[in-house]
């Protein structure tokens, strides 16, 4: 895999590859904006690059260093994940003891630390140690889509690279090349918000059927009389991520039905199910009752984003569905 096979972040590789190039390389790159649209995949080939012997603005992608990477086993490459939801002193402390020797096989050891905004204040405080005074063979990105949780002394100590969010043909173009067939692509690229990454972890399938339990959470105002209905209750209940997913297709088909009612010629971002929302729209009275629930909805993305407990956030949102659509002889 080479960086042109990144599709929509032309300036961030611009940036990167310009500091290949001249080896002008800073010790510390922060690459901020919002999850799920390439961040990894490219600090992943920009390590590549950096422990490759033959990497001009490239990774030469036939030597053994790069084929070691492409495996996911470079001793010189350190990839830190958060676990559960922090990333833990004891993680950046045996950071800094690989950091301490010199590295094995390259010019440099390359620390990845993902998800950054989820470094406990001890471990923020070492990570900022490391940052403050790095060992010279040392290159850290730090990757984030939460740049405003960071502390300033550490965003201050790092070179910054903006991601920005995809455009829809772009996400059409990467599924697509994952042998997605055309008319799902070109419903997910405008589902997706610019984001690529849920698609790409599950079956889409799996994306579209939690969608539609979302709708029909909608369509039943809250009233969680089916089964399946039962089951997303406890899915949110158990995780941040699929409570946030519900509210991520909710806001998605409020928008929608908003749109609906105050120009009906607007493309929907669910245009598969146009009808099904403008009859939907037609029984609303006014656009209101959505515009609250949106607000309501942002406010519950912000609760849950603030380490609100997700079975709290869901019990909110019924409540709230409950309340600011219901509409005359629905009980
Ligand atoms: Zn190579």
């Amino acid at each position: 895999m080479a960086f042109g096979a990144i599709l929509g972040q032309e300036h961030a590789l611009s940036l990167l590859q310009k500091a290949l190039v001249s080896a002008r390389l800073g010790h510390a790159y922060l690459f901020y904006g919002p999850r799920g649209i390439g961040k990894k995949l490219t600090a992943l080939q920009f390590a590549k690059a950096l422990v490759c012997p033959g990497a001009t603005a490239e990774a030469c992608d036939r030597c053994a260093s790069c084929h070691k990477m492409t495996t996911g086993n470079h001793p010189d490459v350190v990839v830190i994940n958060p676990e559960g939801t922090s990333i833990r002193i004891e993680h950046i402390r045996a950071m800094q003891r690989q950091l301490s020797y010199k590295p094995y096989e390259s010019q440099r050891t390359v620390v990845i630390i993902d998800g950054c905004e989820s470094l406990t204040p001890p471990a923020a405080n070492a990570l900022l140690k490391t940052l403050e005074e790095p060992p010279a063979s040392a290159l850290l990105l730090l990757l984030t889509s939460k740049k405003d949780a960071l502390p300033l002394t550490i965003i201050s100590r790092c070179q910054q690279i903006p991601f920005r969010p995809l455009a829809p043909p772009h996400i059409q173009a990467i599924l697509l090349q994952q042998g997605v067939d055309e008319p799902t692509a070109a419903l997910v690229a405008t589902l997706a918000e610019g984001r690529v990454d849920i698609w790409m972890q599950t079956e889409i399938n799996q994306v579209l059927a939690r969608r539609q339990s979302a709708y029909t959470l909608l369509l039943e105002r809250g009233h969680t009389k089916s089964m399946p209905l039962f089951l997303l209750a406890r899915q949110c209940a158990g995780s941040r991520e699929q409570c946030e997913e519900v509210l991520h297709w909710l806001s998605l088909f409020c928008r929608d039905l908003v749109m609906l009612k105050v120009a009906s010629t607007t493309p929907l971002y669910n245009h598969d199910l146009q009808a099904e929302l403008a009859s939907l729209a037609h029984s609303l009275p006014s656009a209101e009752p959505l515009l609250d629930l949106f607000t309501a909805l942002e406010q519950l993305r912000h609760y849950l984003a603030m380490n609100v407990n997700p079975q709290l956030t869901f019990e909110q949102l019924v409540i709230q569905l409950q309340e600011l659509l219901r509409t005359p002889g629905v009980s």
